[in-house]
């Protein structure tokens, strides 16, 4: 089986309502729907990021490819990684990861397996993922309200537990003062008393003001799962690591690359790594990575950056092959209005299935590809990192 094209369609699904972070607001997810042709026919389906720069990239991934097994990812993932120092690179990150991911999907297709198998094989069947709850402004329509304070976040919380039976929570934070938020978080902990509960301010926070309020949430009596990216960079968390060595301290921003491992150990910068599908460069790097994670002992949990379902299969597919993997995932899925695909993963007590089918496992509905498509046309790639509510506004951390 040989690779003989690639094609990418650029698809923006809207959120239900604008989710807030710490830099910006997430208003819909971008996403490139990859298309693998090989000479028997199979077409493997993946995903990547969207926007002019990444179309460019596929362009000029595809003649490298071309005549390639898409089974042989490590040989044909070498090629690609020729174009990739640290501070340039032809093939982005997340290109590579969607392109592996379509030859693996193709791949599971040829040889009747799900891409699972070819990981390795599955330790689970069903993969437990946290209850994401953001801060957000009201959609458009006026039919979703804004979440706006401590009430709001666990009234908002109490539905998504309601709907989909999560039973991890995290707090998207880095948005209100965080006094406020540590509001929020003492009524969800009275709410949920069992709960893990994670916060991750997204590097909103500057070093002290991270060791001031983890202080005063621990003098609250509040016990986290783990602190996601308090502060900025290897340096900042370690030092907060310093301070407070006993509340575990997660990142998927301050680590997220292979060269930013071996310094981050040796900083003692985090306790978790959250792995990523496109971050770290697709199923063989994230490997790659959990391997180091469990040799140094570090945890390992799952990011989630808005993917539609053929992202979500693949992040499945990987948890499912990863047995050192032991936190609940993350995922935007109840946020996003609908999937491109003929059938939409559905919660299960807080938990989705690993697909079982040939590859990833999932079919995709052109219908909505093609709806989602005009959408991207007419309006362009969301930008996470702007604020529409507040055109001036320059996110510059820290903020608090
Ligand atoms: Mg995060």
């Amino acid at each position: 089986m040989k690779i003989i094209d690639l094609k990418i369609t650029p698809v923006t699904v809207p959120m239900e309502a604008p989710l807030r972070w710490s830099m910006g607001v997430e208003t819909g997810t971008t996403r490139g729907i990859l298309q693998l042709y090989t000479d028997d026919g199979i077409v493997g389906l993946g995903e990547t990021y969207g926007g002019n720069a990444i179309e460019h990239a596929i362009e000029i991934a595809k003649p490298y490819i071309l005549g390639l097994d898409p089974l042989e990812t490590v040989a044909l993932m070498h090629k690609l990684n020729v174009f990739c120092i640290s501070y340039e690179s032809a093939v982005p990150t997340v290109v590579r990861a969607g392109i592996e991911m379509a030859c693996l999907d193709a791949a599971g297709k040829a040889l009747n397996r799900p891409v699972c198998s070819l990981l390795g094989g599955k330790v689970r069947d069903r993969i437990e993922t946290a209850a994401y709850v953001f801060y957000r402004y009201g959609s458009q329509e006026g039919d979703v309200p804004p979440v706006t304070t401590p009430e709001d976040i666990l009234r908002h919380a109490e539905n998504l537990v309601r709907k989909h039976g999560f039973r991890v929570l995290k707090l998207k934070g880095g948005v209100m003062p965080p006094e406020e938020e540590l509001r929020a978080l003492e009524l969800l902990r009275e709410r949920f008393p069992e709960a893990p509960l994670r916060w991750d301010p997204n590097a909103a926070w500057s070093v002290e003001t991270s060791i001031r309020i983890l202080r005063k949430m621990q003098r609250a009596g509040i016990e986290l799962e783990y602190i996601e990216d308090p502060t900025w960079n290897l340096e900042g968390c370690s030092q907060v690591r310093k301070s407070i060595d006993d509340i575990p301290l997660a990142t998927n921003m301050c680590l997220v690359a292979w060269d930013q491992l071996a310094p981050g150990i040796r900083m003692r910068s985090v306790d978790i790594i959250l792995s990523d599908v496109h971050f770290w460069g697709g199923f063989r790097q994230n490997q790659k990575m959990m391997a180091v994670c469990e040799a140094f002992q570090l945890g390992v949990g799952m990011h989630s950056d808005r993917e539609l379902g053929l992202s979500t299969a693949a992040m499945l597919h990987l948890a499912a092959a990863s047995p050192y993997l032991s936190y609940a995932i993350d995922s935007h899925y109840h946020d996003q209005v609908d999937d491109i695909l003929t059938q939409p993963f559905v919660y299960r007590e807080g938990f989705f299935e690993v697909p079982t089918g040939p590859g990833l496992g999932v079919e995709v509905d052109w219908d909505k590809v093609g709806r989602y498509h005009e959408a991207y046309m007419k309006a362009g790639q969301v930008n996470e990192f702007y604020d529409p509510w507040r055109p001036q506004w320059v996110p510059a951390l820290p903020i608090f």
